[in-house]
C-alpha cells in the first residue's frame, strides 16, 4: 500500500493554521466595520507620512532609459544599506554582501533557503512571528521551537544548548522582539555567540544566527539596539523597510551578513541564484531608487510612546498585566480568563480587535498594536474596561 505523504500546500498549510483561522475569522468579520478599534496586527490606521510619498513621487520621474528596466539588487541601494550598517555595528560593511529583497518576508525566505539542506534543523524562540515555521517548512527545513517564559522573553541558553543537534543548522533571533517588545541585551548576545560557536565546532560546520530585525529602528526612550552580527561572525540580517516606514504594502528590505562572516563569496552566490529560482525575487526598481531618501526616515516614535502611556498605561490602570514595549509596535497582554480566545471574542462583541496569544504561540496572553488611531484607542479603553468586567462577572478572571 502506498504511503501518501503531505503534499507541501498541505505541510505549508498546516504550519501557518493558526493565523488563517483568525484572519479568515474575527478578522475579516470585522476589520472594516468603521467601529472597531482594531489592535491586531502593525498596519496603518493613519495616511502615510508626506515625506516617503514625496520621495517615492521624485523617485517615479525616469532620469535615464534603464530606470525601469529589470533590477537585481542595485548598487545604489546596496551603498545605502551598507552605509546604515557600517554606522550601527561600526564594521566597514562590503556593499557586495547585501541582498535587496521585498521585505523582511522574502529575506526570511531567502536566508531559509540558503542555509537549509532538507532535514536541516532550524531552531526558534516561541512566541515567535507567525511565519518563520512556515519558511523554514518551505525551505525544506525542521522547526525545533525552543520557548521563552512570558512575559520576560529573556533569553535562556541552557533550553537552546538542550535543543542542538549535529543537524541544527541555525537559530532564528527576533531582537526587537514581536511579540513582546523587548530588545535582547549584549550579554544575551556574547553568551549565544558563545553557545554557538562551540556548537558550530561540534557539528564541523557554522551553525548561523538569523537575526530578523525589523524593529531595530522602532526604539523607545533613548533606548539602544545591538545586532547579533556585533558579537557572531556567521549571522544573517534580515530587515524590512516596512516598519520604520510603517508601509508594509511597499515591500522593499534585505538579507546581508557581516564582513567577518565566513564564505562571503559562497553566500553571495547563493542567495543570488536562490533569488532568480524564486522567481526574481528582488525589489522593485521604485523603492530600491528611493532607498537613499527613505533610509533616514522615520514614524514617529514621540506619537507612539504617547499612545503607549496612553494605551498600556490605561490598560495597567485598570488592571490588566502588560508589557511595556522598550521597541516595535506591540505590548503582550495577560487575559483575564485562561482561554485568551474566548476572552478575545468578549473583545470583539465590544467592538475591539486584538491578536489571540494562541495564534502566536502564547495561551493565556493576548497581542495589542500601538499602530491604531489615538481615536481608536480613546474608543477602545472603555470597551476594555466592560470587557474585563464581563470576564470578571464569569467567576473565572
Ligand atoms: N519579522 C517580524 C518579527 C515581523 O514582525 C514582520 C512583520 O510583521 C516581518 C518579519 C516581516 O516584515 P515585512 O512584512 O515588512 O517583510
Amino acid at each position: 500500500m502506498a504511503i501518501s505523504t503531505p503534499s507541501r500546500a498541505d505541510q505549508l498549510r498546516a504550519a501557518i493554521a493558526p493565523f488563517l483561522s483568525f484572519f479568515n475569522g474575527p478578522y475579516s468579520a470585522l476589520e472594516k466595520d468603521p467601529e472597531v478599534a482594531n489592535f491586531a496586527v502593525g498596519n496603518p490606521h493613519e495616511i502615510a507620512m508626506p515625506s516617503y510619498v514625496d520621495a517615492l513621487k521624485r523617485s517615479l520621474e525616469p532620469r535615464d532609459k534603464d530606470w525601469f528596466a529589470y533590477k537585481m539588487s542595485e548598487p545604489d541601494a546596496q551603498q545605502v544599506v551598507a552605509g546604515s550598517l557600517s554606522k550601527l555595528t561600526g564594521f566597514d560593511w562590503d556593499p557586495a554582501d547585501v541582498q535587496m529583497t521585498n521585505g523582511g518576508f522574502a529575506a526570511l525566505a531567502l536566508a531559509f533557503r540558503v542555509l537549509l539542506e532538507p532535514g536541516d534543523e532550524a531552531i526558534f524562540l516561541s512566541p515567535p512571528w507567525f511565519f518563520y515555521d512556515e519558511l523554514i517548512v518551505a525551505a525544506d527545513g525542521k522547526s525545533v521551537r525552543v520557548k521563552f517564559d512570558l512575559p520576560d522573553c529573556l533569553i535562556d541558553l541552557d533550553r537552546i544548548a538542550a535543543a542542538i543537534t549535529p543537524r541544527t543548522r541555525l537559530v532564528v533571533l527576533n531582537s526587537p522582539h514581536n511579540p513582546s517588545g523587548r530588545i535582547v541585551s549584549p550579554d544575551e548576545l556574547r553568551g549565544l555567540a558563545e553557545l554557538l560557536t562551540q556548537a558550530s565546532r561540534d557539528n564541523g560546520r557554522p551553525v548561523y544566527i538569523v537575526s530578523d530585525e525589523p524593529y531595530r529602528r522602532i526604539l523607545f526612550d533613548g533606548n539602544e539596539f545591538h545586532s547579533p552580527a556585533e558579537f557572531y561572525p556567521n549571522t544573517l540580517v534580515t530587515y524590512s523597510y516596512g516598519k520604520q516606514l510603517l508601509a508594509p504594502g511597499m515591500r522593499i528590505g534585505y538579507l546581508t551578513w557581516p564582513p567577518n562572516a565566513d564564505d562571503r563569496e559562497r553566500l553571495r552566490d547563493d542567495a543570488f541564484v536562490h533569488q532568480l529560482g524564486m522567481g526574481w525575487a528582488f525589489p522593485n526598481a521604485l523603492l530600491q531608487h528611493a532607498l537613499a531618501d527613505l533610509e533616514p526616515m522615520c514614524v514617529d516614535l514621540a506619537a507612539l510612546e504617547r499612545r503607549r502611556e496612553r494605551l498600556i498605561g490605561g490598560l495597567r490602570e485598570m488592571g490588566y498585566e502588560a508589557t511595556w514595549p522598550a521597541s516595535t509596535f506591540y505590548s503582550l497582554v495577560r487575559s483575564p480568563l485562561d482561554d485568551d480566545e474566548e476572552f478575545c471574542r468578549i473583545l470583539n462583541r465590544h467592538k475591539v480587535l486584538v491578536l489571540p496569544g494562541t495564534i502566536v504561540e502564547a495561551p493565556g496572553w493576548f497581542r495589542i498594536s500601538l499602530t491604531a488611531s489615538d481615536e481608536m484607542v480613546e474608543r477602545g479603553l472603555p470597551a476594555f474596561a466592560a470587557a474585563l468586567d464581563e470576564a470578571r462577572a464569569t467567576g473565572n478572571a
